[in-house]
Formats: structure tokens, sequence, C-alpha cells
């Protein structure tokens, strides 16, 4: 007892004498400025930004990470993934990851997505659902907490919720003497949508995740049309259970008539969104809720999909580009969202999604900021996430080219580091 006492106080000495960590940046983008602050150094302690100083101001005893040559951002924030995915433009590639793969194999391979991540510069993730991993992605979450494996930090919804019969597996493709894995937590009827948000709180999730229309389809005027897949009551029970309970909630959601329908039932978030209309982007800042609009999935599933009978999706993606632009107009808030996993991991970097953003009309700043602030306003995690600033966690990335000259130059992520811990150089 005597000896452990020693080390404790050892380790504490020890600690009081450490010397700051100081990133010395050649640029620095806050994630909150509306320019770039030139030459700055940050100065780490444990797993927070003590401060932001000038070059001339680094202590001489100070343990430095030169990084005078690049240009430093917040840790990114991708607020759509799903880890447990890899990939399904096809029915098939869905349902071979459900039918062939166990959960354990696919939390393997979550693994490698979530390093991915945290490689490309994304230290937090909203992770929307396992898609029929049940749980799992608590148990990714958990490892990556415990230190056991690299990857961001994780706001998981777990199994997400749709009413009986619309969501794969199954629906009439397989034999119906078959008890096909569903993707989603199927539900009829408030109490079982209820129990549904009860159950998942209770196994970790962050998020309550809801598929809020199918069946997609363009109208004669070339708007799109869709089902709600929720009676008023499930999804009024949905929302009210999610925030009683102090979680939010996520919609999938494709045209005005879920969008409309998840808006005013309570989402947070509308994910994907691309058929909306200007009702929608009324509704959104009406009740300052966020778009995710995953235009990287998009432009990954569209022709592949189209080319299979559902034209709905190319249809949409070819009319997302001016809707894009009304929204941000009218101050819609936008956050970074990809839908990783929807496309393969290891085929396409997240980033890409700035992209789409800066053609679609956004300054590389905003596109910046999708990522960033605004992201961490979408997560509630504001002044902890998303920004370099006094207090927030240590979180910060390093490219090597300007991304205000050259939005791509954020596909080539240099430096990493996440909660104090440099995780590549
Ligand atoms: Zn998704």
């Amino acid at each position: 007892m005597k000896h452990f006492s020693i080390v404790v106080l050892m380790s504490i000495a020890t600690f009081a004498v450490a010397q700051p960590t100081v990133l010395k940046c050649g640029n620095l983008i806050d994630g909150k400025s509306a320019n770039a602050l030139g030459k700055k150094a940050i100065v780490i302690e444990g797993n927070l930004i003590k401060d932001i100083i000038g070059w001339d101001k680094i202590p001489a005893n100070a343990t430095l990470i030169d990084l005078s040559t690049k240009t430093v951002l917040p840790g990114l924030i991708d607020c759509h993934t799903h880890v447990l995915l890899q990939g399904d433009i096809t029915s098939e590639e869905y349902d071979a990851q459900l039918l062939k793969e166990s959960i354990p194999y696919r939390a393997i391979r979550a693994s490698v997505a979530a390093k991915i991540a945290l490689m490309s510069g994304f230290t937090t993730i909203r992770d929307v659902e396992t898609e029929g991993a049940m749980y799992a992605d608590v148990d990714v979450k958990k490892a990556i907490n415990n230190g056991v494996i690299p990857g961001p930090r994780m706001f998981v919804s777990t199994r997400a919720i749709n009413t009986t019969g619309h969501y794969p597996t199954g629906n009439g493709e397989y034999s119906w003497e078959l008890h096909m894995p569903k993707g989603i937590q199927e539900i009829t009827g408030a109490d079982e949508a209820r129990k549904a948000v009860r159950e998942q709180i209770s196994y970790g999730a962050d998020w309550i995740k809801i598929y809020a229309d199918r069946g997609y389809f363009q109208k004669p005027d070339g708007s799109f049309g869709s089902i709600p897949n929720f009676t008023k009551e499930e999804i009024e029970a949905v929302a009210d259970e999610t925030v009683k309970s102090k979680r939010m909630l996520a919609a999938h959601a494709m045209t005005p008539d879920g969008i409309i329908y998840a808006l005013k039932a309570g989402a947070r978030t509308i994910e994907h969104g691309s058929a909306l209309n200007e009702e929608c982007m009324d509704l959104f800042i009406a009740k300052n809720a966020f778009w995710v609009p995953t235009i990287t999935v998009m432009d990954y599933v569209a022709e592949g999909r189209a080319k299979l009978g559902a034209v709905s999706y190319l249809q949409m993606y070819k009319g997302v580009k001016p809707l894009f632009k009304k929204a941000l107009e009218k101050g819609v808030k936008i956050a970074f969202g990809t839908d990783a996993g929807g496309f393969d991991w290891i085929k396409l970097p997240q980033a890409r999604e700035f992209s789409f953003y800066v053609n679609y009309g956004m300054t590389p700043m905003q596109a910046i900021q999708t990522a960033t602030t605004v992201a961490a306003d979408l997560l509630n995690k504001k002044g902890q996430l998303g920004e370099i600033t006094v207090g927030a966690f240590a979180d910060v990335i390093a490219v090597d080219d300007d991304p205000l000259q050259k939005i791509e130059a954020l596909e080539k992520v240099t430096f990493v580091m996440k909660n104090g811990k440099v995780e590549k150089r």
C-alpha cells in the first residue's frame, strides 16, 4: 500500500513538471473565424487546447511539433458514416454483408474503417446505424475509447428504426419461409416505437436514427414524392421518447413527403434530403435543424442504381446542385456527411465531399466549417469539438497544401492529433 502511494505521488510530480506540447503552425484555420489566422502556435495540455500564441511566444522548453510548413485545422467531423458497412450500390452487395458475414467479422472490418477515418483526419464521426450488425458500433466505440484500436470519437445510433416490411433484407426477394436478418429494428405502432428507442438507448445509442420515407418517384412537374414510413403516432412516439431521454433524432428522408414529416415530428437532422424544396428549407430554419447532404454517396451509387432500374436516385442527384445553392442562400445549416460505408471505405476519400460543396457554391472556408463548427453544433458540442480555441479538445490535423486555394488538399491529411495524442505524423 505504501509503495503504491509513492508511485502515485511520483507520477503526479512528473505530470506537474511536464512541459506543454506546442504545435507550430504555418497557417492556422481555427474552424470558427472567417479567415485563416496565419502563423500561430497551439499549446496543448493533456487532451485540451490551453492557448493559441504567436511563434515568438513559444516557450524555449516546450515539446515542439513542427508544422510550420503546413496548414493546420481542427480535426474533421463526418456526421454520416457506417463503419459496419463496406459499400452497397446493389442490394446483392448489401445482402452479402448481412447474410455471409458474421457480426464479429463485420466488426473486424469496421475497425479498419475506423482507422481509415482517423488517418484521413476525421477525429469525430456520427455513425448512423449498423445495418444489421446490432450493437457492434457500441463495441467499436468502446474499443477506440479504451485504446484497443485507433479510431475517431464516435457518436453511435445502433440499429436504427423503420416500420415492418420496409427495409432489407427480405421483403419478397427470398422465400417467405426464411427469417431474414433486417438492416434495422422493425416496429409497428407507437408502443413498439417507444420500446425500440428505449432498448437502443439502454444498449448505448447516442442518437436515434429512423428511415422516414421510401418509394421515391418523380412527378410530372419534375418534383419528387415518396411514401412516409411511419404513422403520425409512430414517428411522434419515436421523437418524444428520444428527446425525453436527452438523445437526438436523425432521419433519413429523400423528398418533401419524408423531410417535412420528420422535421415536424422533431428530427434534428435530415440525412440525404436530396429532393428538398423551399418549404423544407424554411422548415429547416424554423426548427433549427441540419441538412446532411451526403453528395459523395449519391455520386457513387446513382449511376449503378439507375442501371438496375432505380432511376429516381440518378434523377435526384442531377437535381441537387441548384437546391444546394438555394439552401445555402437561405441560410439552412448544412453539415458535412459522406455516408462512408454506403461507398467502400477503401475506394473513396471521405474528404471528397468538400469538393462537391465548393462546386455547388460554398467558399472553401464555408465547406471546411460544415465539418468543423457546424458539425460540432449538430452534435451539441460547440466549443469542445470542431474548433481550435482555448478549452476545446486537442483534435488537430494538418495538410501540406492550402485548402483555401485548393479544397482537394483535405484529401491528403499528413498529421493527426486526437485528444492530445499524435495519431499520424
Ligand atoms: Zn447512410
